[in-house]
């Protein structure tokens, strides 16, 4: 997927036979199921056979691609249309996708036309046959900012089929925790000071059975002329998002809400935010640039955990 992944878990000698590595090759065969159905970047995966169908008839689809579209539907009718997995040509045309190319900011011309080929209400989802229906056919959709979130989801259904009941899984950052560490404390994780510069701890959380997920503009992005343009999209203006906010921290019971909703804050910036996530009674960090630093605005579920 890009990126790495580490699965810690604790394991009392006694309570199994498992060897590690025979638990590390079902984690390794997992994401490359994973991989192959919901990658954008592999042209013969589901999705991007998806995406290359022009057709407007109903599609069969796997039920990890259909669980995914499921969970991506409800986050961006929450998110008043915010988080938006149609949004690849866009994200593609401003070279955050998978087909690479050089850094530039692309004319309004070229904007409106990806546009037109984006908008989730263009597919349709039969919830009683598992299938999807594009309603134009260049429709495309990227899972890039919830798929990650699903992978862990799935490694922690596995660990907890083998009976192991301690773990904290890590996807590229986004993180689910279950039990204690092996010093018998809850799981610490660090969110981190969102700076391209820096690899320094913001402030570090107690994870207790729960998923945590940071979207931000301070890894995946590039600058002209000292405009920082990130790799979130607002679906309406079809352009990088133009806000202060730095990164936004999601904690919610399973890693893909926390990673779908971590992007989808990122995208409506801290005011309308804030208010979604309190509404929602969600646990949320906002993390805000200032002339000098940072600030910070955390929830109420966030600030009594
Ligand atoms: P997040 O905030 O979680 O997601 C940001 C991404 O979401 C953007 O990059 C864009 O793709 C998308 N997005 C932008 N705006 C919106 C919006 N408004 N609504 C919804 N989505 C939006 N990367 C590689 O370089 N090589 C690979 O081979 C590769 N394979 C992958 C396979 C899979 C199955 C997945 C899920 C991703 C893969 N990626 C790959 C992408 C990479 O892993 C990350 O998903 C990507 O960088 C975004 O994750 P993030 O946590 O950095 O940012």
């Amino acid at each position: 997927m890009g990126t790495a992944w580490s699965v810690k878990i604790i394991i009392d000698n006694t309570d199994t036979e498992l060897e590690k590595n025979q638990v590390k090759d079902q984690i390794v065969s997992q994401l490359i199921t994973i991989d192959r159905l919901l990658s954008t970047y592999k042209t013969n995966s589901e999705l991007s056979k998806f995406n290359q169908q022009q057709t407007l008839d109903w599609i069969a689809v796997s039920s990890d691609f259909f669980n995914v579209m499921v969970a991506a539907r409800e986050i961006s009718e929450l998110s008043r249309g915010a988080f938006d997995v149609t949004v690849a040509p866009v994200v593609n045309l401003w070279g955050f996708g998978p087909d690479l190319h050089q850094i530039e900011i692309p004319t309004q011309l070229e904007i409106d036309h990806a546009l037109q080929k984006s908008g989730f209400k263009n597919i349709e989802i039969d919830l009683e046959n598992q299938r999807l229906r594009k309603l134009t056919p260049e429709i495309s959709v990227d899972l890039s900012a919830i798929a990650k979130g699903y992978a862990v989801d799935q490694i922690v259904l596995l660990l907890e089929k083998l009976d192991l009941k301690e773990y904290l899984v890590e996807i590229g950052g986004e993180l689910r925790a279950k039990g204690r560490n092996a010093n018998n404390l809850p799981w610490k994780v660090g969110i981190e000071v969102p700076s391209p510069q820096l690899r320094q701890v913001y402030q570090a959380i107690e994870l207790t059975d729960e998923a945590v997920a940071t979207s931000g503009d301070y890894r995946n992005f590039f600058e002209i002329e000292g405009q920082r343009f990130a790799h979130t999209i607002n679906p309406e203006t079809g352009r990088p998002v133009e806000h202060t906010l730095a990164s936004v921290t999601v904690i919610a019971d399973n890693s893909m809400q926390a990673d779908g909703w971590a992007t989808a804050f990122m995208v409506l910036g801290l005011e309308q935010g804030l208010a979604i996530a309190e509404h929602l009674k969600l646990s949320v960090l906002f993390i805000s640039r200032t002339d000098k630093s940072f600030t910070d605005h955390a929830t109420t579920a966030f600030k009594r955990r």
